[in-house]
């Protein structure tokens, strides 16, 4: 369908695509975008789409938010460019790394930057081994998380993520272990209650700890809600169940606040939309409202102390990025975080996700659709062949990316992730745009259930 020197031609010759389903770009062409308004982005063939995604989870602004992009070229024209390293840093670092302290949930704290999520995680780890072995325990390598989780693409945040995609990597590493996803819905045993099913992964996580030994772990990673790994919110009372086992041996949680940070569940921090303080937080996408590619490791008081103790040993962090806390990014930030906490950002988030969770409640009483689930401003359909025994559509299908192919031919992009369609579009959506989305939504569910009956 491609016409040679097409944009879509050139895109193919050219550029390796990344996690893209092959068999739809190579049948319809990839979109290629020229620019955005509002939460619409535009190809170049002049189409609107209503980008239900934010991009990536991070663009909460929408495309075309001229106080940030003001923020980008007054600091561009001021101080385009510095690292972080031996010990100088832009004043807009100063400024950033004062800024999250204050709007996390720790009294004090310390932040240490990286380019990306992945980058993040990485350095966290990092800085558990480190903090470890300065501690005299360097054995405590050991880093759990859970199936289902997405913690980036390098080589230890992909070992961290717990996807079967990661096997033709060779990934992951030895010592990254893997606990049961609390999805109730998918993973809970007939018979069992909720409350049942976060006792069992309480157990699960104790004996695993058990079994490893305690001081073989260097840290617990959970994302508040799993994001890329179909928006799967915690069971009920699952960290309230999951903190105490890892306080009592000594092993520091740490919540990955990639895609739950700055209002994207309705509260600042996933952290608080499920009640409980983690030992560190880890911050991209959204933190810049995705105009900058950044990375942020906040580590709460106790981990800062600790850190630093084990820093001044050696008197070096020896760790860092080239634009670890690039001042273009930084500057961005803070107007990103001003943006999304004073201009009713994240107030819209609060206020729509009533009518939100309504929309979805109706598209599910589709006999197709299993489940609704997610918080705030992130949700996910997932698609059933059969309702009562949630036996999935046959993979050859593709479901998903059918349901998600129709809705781009409508205008709307949103995620297939497995069997699930995900929405989580900028915050400042409106209600008239929402219901665009559920409209659009609707015929591509009516018309693909039809075919794959
Ligand atoms: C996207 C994501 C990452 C990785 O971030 P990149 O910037 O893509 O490296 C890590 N954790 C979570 C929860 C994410 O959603």
């Amino acid at each position: 369908m491609t016409q040679p020197q097409s944009w879509e031609a050139r895109a193919d010759e050219y550029s390796l695509y990344g996690f893209t389903d092959l068999p739809s770009v190579q049948k319809r062409g990839a979109v290629v975008l020229t620019h955005g308004e509002g939460p619409y982005v535009v190809d170049v063939n002049g189409r609107r789409y209503l980008d239900a995604n934010s991009g990536l989870w991070n663009m909460v602004a929408g495309f075309d938010h001229k106080g940030l992009a003001e923020a980008a070229k007054a600091q561009y024209d001021r101080f385009p460019g510095y690292h972080a390293f031996f010990g100088r840093m832009s004043d807009q670092t100063v400024m950033l790394s004062e800024k999250l302290v204050e709007v996390s949930p720790f009294a004090r704290g310390k932040v240490f930057y990286t380019n990306s999520g992945s980058e993040a995680n990485d350095t966290m780890v990092k800085m558990l081994w480190f903090l470890h072995a300065s501690e005299g325990k360097p054995q405590r390598r050991k880093i759990l998380t859970r199936w289902n989780a997405y913690h980036g693409v390098t080589a230890v945040s992909a070992s961290m993520t717990g996807k079967p995609y990661n096997e033709v990597f060779g990934l992951p590493l030895p010592g990254f272990i893997h606990l049961t996803c609390p999805h109730f819905w998918r993973y809970g045993e007939a018979g069992e209650t909720e409350e049942q099913f976060t006792a069992r992964l309480a157990r699960e996580l104790e004996e695993v700890i058990q079994r490893e030994g305690a001081d073989t772990i260097a840290g617990f990673f959970a994302e508040p809600v799993q994001g890329a790994g179909g928006v799967i919110p915690p069971s009920a009372g699952y960290f309230q169940a999951v903190l105490p086992i890892l306080k009592k041996y000594d092993i520091p949680m740490i919540a990955d606040e990639v895609i739950t940070g700055f209002g994207r569940t309705g509260h600042t921090w996933g952290n608080q939309t499920y009640d409980f303080v983690p030992d560190a937080i880890i911050s991209s996408k959204n933190l810049t409202a995705g105009l900058f590619p950044m990375g942020a490791v906040i580590l709460g008081p106790e981990l800062a102390d600790r850190v630093q103790a084990a820093v001044e040993k050696i008197e070096e962090f020896p760790h860092g990025f080239t634009a670890s806390g690039h001042p273009v990014g930084c500057a961005i930030a803070l107007k990103a975080i001003d943006v999304v906490m004073n201009e009713g950002l994240a107030q819209n988030v609060v206020d729509l996700a009533p009518r939100f969770e309504a929309g979805l409640k109706r598209l599910a009483q589709n006999p197709n659709i299993g489940e609704y689930r997610g918080v705030g401003f992130m949700w996910a359909l997932e698609a059933v062949r059969d309702k009562a025994s949630k036996t999935p559509f046959e993979g050859h299908l593709s479901v998903s990316e059918r349901i998600a192919n129709t809705c781009t031919d409508l205008g709307l992009i949103c995620r297939p992730l497995g069997q699930s369609i995900v929405l989580c579009p900028p915050f400042i959506l409106t209600e008239a745009q929402m219901d665009e989305m559920f409209d659009k939504l609707e015929q591509a569910l009516t018309r693909v259930f039809a075919e794959v009956a």
